[in-house]
């Protein structure tokens, strides 16, 4: 995976042109910079970038270059990127559950922020790390909806431990913050208002004046034409509730979106290896590729069908079952996809909001998943 120093017009430009066999990611920086900016001038606090969603370096430099100055990390390769692409950056350490060498390795790259959720991961923490200037936000979780995949399973303490953890951050002379995440691609803005509401009450019922409240990431990105992300109202819930409950107490507010700041930088050419018997479409890149997460989280929508030429298809919609590359049944896309009913073999599907969680989890299973990246100026073909 190798990014070109040619910059295509657009993705049609390229497919016209070098008629690739590999899936290709359409990389345009000027979305990333916009999306960038978007949420520097929305949002009413500090905005950092979760590197999980994607630690592409070309991500990162135009991420830095856009003025994102804080990035969320979650392992030691994902801290020394960032000590090397942004080296003033802020670190944010916010996978709670770390090896002691983690730890260590943490502390001697200068990280100052961390989370925790729970007594056993605090105590590491209070033993092996200097707690001047070092802030510990606690991550609680709540059962509310609203996001397409709830990361409440695995992290976040309830608000009882977390009232309890929080007061033992101050004790031990951390700096006391909370921090949470609503969920995935989070649609619904009422998700972000129940939890600082909570934070509130955490705080009061520790004793705590908060530093810091990161409402996390799950801001969505555009995956189905009829739902556009509702960013700035978003951000103006966020920027009124914090305001009504914490009154006097609001801390400095955080953020840490990964897909809403990458994935609509990234589009998606897979090429139709196969009409199979004129039913089932076989695409060169499936859910062991860049399609990973849609079983998880459901389709996108926004696709185009362009022939060789470059020419869109324009027949009328008929829902297919498309499979990936791979021998593996699991290798389908969720039920049936609305595709041009003359999409032919040797058309590339063209699939918009393809940048998180797309190049990270891509896999070379079966021999699959050699992917080409290339740079535009509009991910518009
Ligand atoms: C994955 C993750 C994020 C980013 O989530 P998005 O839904 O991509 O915005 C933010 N914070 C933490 C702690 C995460 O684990």
């Amino acid at each position: 995976m190798g990014l070109s120093k040619t910059i295509w017009t657009n993705p049609t430009e390229f497919l016209r042109n070098q008629q690739p066999e590999n899936p290709v990611l359409f990389f345009s920086p000027s979305a990333l910079q916009a999306a960038a900016r978007r949420f520097i001038d929305g949002f009413p606090g500090m905005v950092t970038y979760a590197v999980k969603s994607n630690p592409g370096e070309e991500v990162i430099e135009n991420l830095a270059a856009a003025g994102i100055r804080g990035y969320d990390c979650a392992s030691s390769f994902e801290i020394d990127l960032i000590r090397r692409l942004a080296p003033d950056a802020a670190i944010h350490y916010n996978n709670p559950v770390r090896a002691r060498s983690e730890i260590a390795h943490a502390v001697a790259k200068g990280v100052k922020s961390w989370s925790v959720d729970s007594q056993s991961e605090l105590a590491k923490l209070i033993e092996m790390v200097p707690a001047q200037d070092s802030e510990i936000s606690v991550r609680f979780k709540l059962p509310v909806a609203g996001a397409a995949y709830n990361f409440g399973a695995k992290f976040g303490a309830t608000a009882e431990v977390a009232t309890a953890l929080l007061r033992r951050v101050a004790e031990a002379g951390f700096i006391p913050s909370l921090t949470f995440h609503p969920g995935t691609q989070c649609t619904d803005p009422a998700a972000w208002e129940t939890y600082i509401r909570t934070a509130a009450e955490i705080a009061r019922n520790a004793g705590v004046t908060l530093a810091r409240l990161n409402v996390g990431g799950g801001f969505p990105s555009h995956r189905l034409m009829g739902v556009v992300p509702q960013l700035e109202a978003t951000f103006t819930l966020i920027d009124r509730v914090a305001s009504e409950a914490f009154g006097a107490a609001r801390p400095m507010l955080v953020c840490e979106p990964g897909r809403g700041l990458c994935g609509d930088a990234f589009t998606l050419a897979a090429r139709v290896k196969a009409v199979r018997d004129e039913a089932h479409v076989f695409l060169n890149d499936g859910v062991y590729g860049t399609l990973t997460e849609l079983p998880l989280i459901g389709v996108i929508d926004r696709t185009e069908v362009l022939t060789p030429e470059g020419a869109k298809r324009e027949g009328a919609i008929q829902p297919r079952i498309v499979f990936g590359p791979t021998c593996d049944s699991v290798d389908r896309l969720p039920g049936e996809v609305a595709l041009p009913a003359d999409i032919a073999e040797g058309d590339y599907v063209i699939v918009q909001g393809m940048g998180a969680y797309s190049t990270v989890t891509n896999t070379r299973f079966n021999g699959f998943g050699d992917l080409t990246m290339a740079t535009v100026l509009s991910l518009k073909v």
